[in-house]
């Protein structure tokens, strides 16, 4: 038997057969992410049912010196659970996504790592509470797993941050199969409800691309729903006026989300979202709305102003404020449009913040164009002082570049967001003609599939693409920018000071000496 062999049959005791896969197409398809492709494919998939069977498999797949990739969803784009070599083995963590607490008096909600932020949001619904940070964009097949090993945004980030910021605690599976648990969990006799004890153990393993170890269950803490939310939206000329209005929202604490986008990705967005969608969209606001009257009369306001409005509207952002008090929610969108306004922007109709709040976890179609084209964003976070001027540079990046653009009608967008109180995200995002994979077919819904044109194999398009994300990689790293979903695209390692890595290596050989924990991840 081969060393792969004696290591399957081991799995297969471990884990029940259905549950080791070794079949090809499996493996090929657990080999490639949003964005790319390895160049190495897995041997097989594991997929344990709980938490012991996930820490006695780690186990063997390290004695017997495989590496191990942690999946959660699939739905990133920096390689981050990619195979970087032959002796591979995905673990896709689905079967684990299970709700373990939901604990109203102690205010948290403790979860198997590969529970979604669809599933948290559907099993809180009646209970009046949530996280604070309470999902991604993708979180119908996004997990609170893959969202805190990388780090994420959205649903609740303009006033709490991203979310790592609503993490208590973890239990995470060692390279020789231990479990570690962190937080006030940790404590002999203790029990969940607080992160900080002594230095934050937590925060060591939250934003690690799953370097450091296997995040098996997590907890976040909860926070009353607010019942009131009110939608603003507003257009800009110019970038320059639009981003700090949005920096002095973000820095007033006056939005649960605020997000902006610029003309080419607005008129992109329009081209994908069909009118039928439009309409099943519209019938959760009516539903979610007190007064029926209003409801019908906003209702019809959105159907009009959902297409048409945004013909003219050059840049955008959309803002929620949100508390428990009507009148609170009320004034805070006040203040918002007060804001917008003096920065020279214009309101126009919010159906955009009302749509997304309405159906926060929609089928991921928006991972391809709207003709099938392939999709891949790139980002920079950075400090409301500079994102600005950061957006100046990465215009110039593309400007250096026009020929290229032109030449292969790549399509280039921007995506703003505003986390908590002191930070801002640029997001550039790519359409390039090219040929769909197994991971997009297999997430988008088949009958839009089935309406997109299509495209065939470019490599040389996706290379120009590639040199083009690269080239702003780079430039993000020489200004200072971080990011969220470091995986194995941005230059985490590169860009950190030395005696700060020297202690991220340190845990990680106390945690897997012979690297063989998603080896690649943070440059590790
Ligand atoms: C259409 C679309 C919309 C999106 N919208 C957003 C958005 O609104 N905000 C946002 O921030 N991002 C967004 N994303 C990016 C991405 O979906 C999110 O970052 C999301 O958090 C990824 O979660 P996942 O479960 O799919 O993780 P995966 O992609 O499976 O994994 C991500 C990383 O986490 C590691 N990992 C996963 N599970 C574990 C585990 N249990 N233990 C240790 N490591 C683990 C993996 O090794 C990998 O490095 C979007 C993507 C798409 C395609």
């Amino acid at each position: 038997m081969s060393d792969f062999d004696i290591l399957k049959s081991k799995l297969v005791d471990i884990l029940s057969s259905g549950n080791v896969v070794t079949d090809q197409d499996a493996c090929k398809f657990y080999s490639q992410d949003v964005y790319s492709i390895s160049d190495h494919t897995v041997r097989a998939v594991i997929k344990p049912d709980n938490i012991t069977e996930l820490s006695k498999a780690i186990k063997e797949i390290t004695s017997a010196e495989y590496t191990i990739f942690p999946r959660g969803g699939g739905m990133s784009y920096t390689g981050g659970y990619l195979p970087t070599n032959d002796k591979s083995i995905a673990l896709d963590i689905g079967n684990m996504n299970k709700i373990i607490e939901i604990n109203l008096e102690d205010m948290f909600i403790t979860v198997e790592a590969g529970c979604t932020w669809s599933q948290i949001h559907k099993a809180l619904k009646d209970h009046d509470v949530r996280p604070p940070f309470w999902g991604t964009l993708s979180g119908l097949y996004a997990t609170v797993g893959g969202g805190v090993s990388q780090n994420s945004l959205f649903f609740g980030s303009g006033l709490y941050g991203s979310a790592v910021d609503s993490v208590i605690g973890l239990e995470i599976i060692a390279a020789n199969g231990d479990i570690i648990r962190t937080g006030s969990a940790s404590v002999k006799g203790g029990n969940n409800f607080f992160r900080h004890y002594g230095p934050d153990i937590t925060g060591i393993f939250l934003g690690d691309t799953g370097a450091l170890g296997i995040k098996a269950h997590i907890t976040l803490k909860l926070i009353p729903n607010p019942k009131y939310r009110e939608f603003g939206s507003f257009s800009f000329e110019h970038y320059e006026d639009m981003l700090p209005a949005m920096s002095e929202i973000s820095r007033r604490g006056l939005a649960s989300e605020c997000f902006g986008f610029d003309p080419y990705l607005q008129e992109q967005r329009m081209k994908r979202e069909s009118i039928a969608k439009d309409i099943k969209n519209l019938s959760s606001v009516l539903k979610a709305s007190e007064n029926v009257f209003d409801a019908v009369k906003k209702g019809t306001k959105l159907a009009v102003a959902g297409r048409r409005y945004m013909n003219d509207v050059i840049y955008s952002f959309h803002a929620t404020s949100e508390n428990k008090y009507k009148g609170s929610a009320k004034a805070d969108m006040e203040e918002i449009k007060e804001i917008a306004l003096k920065a020279g922007g214009k309101e126009i109709e919010n159906s955009i913040p009302t749509l997304v709040n309405a159906n926060p976890f929609l089928p991921l179609n928006n991972m391809v164009g709207p003709e099938g084209e392939r999709w891949v964003p790139v980002h920079g976070l950075t400090s409301h002082s500079k994102i600005v001027d950061l957006h100046k540079v990465v215009d110039e990046i593309f400007e250096s570049n026009q020929e290229i653009i032109d030449k292969y009608e790549i399509g280039v967008g921007y995506m703003y967001v505003t986390v908590g109180t002191n930070a801002a995200l640029i997001e550039p995002v790519f359409f390039w003609q090219d040929q769909l994979k197994e991971l997009h077919l297999n997430t988008v819904e088949k009958k839009h599939l089935k309406s997109l044109k299509g495209f065939d194999e470019n490599l040389e398009i996706r290379d120009a693409v590639n040199k083009i994300r690269s080239q702003l990689i780079n430039l993000f790293m020489d200004q200072g920018a971080i990011h969220l979903q470091i995986g194995k695209s941005y230059l985490y390692r590169e860009g950190l000071e030395e005696k700060s890595f020297n202690i991220v290596e340190k845990i990680k050989n106390h945690m897997d000496p012979n690297g063989l924990i998603n080896p690649g991840s943070l440059g590790l």
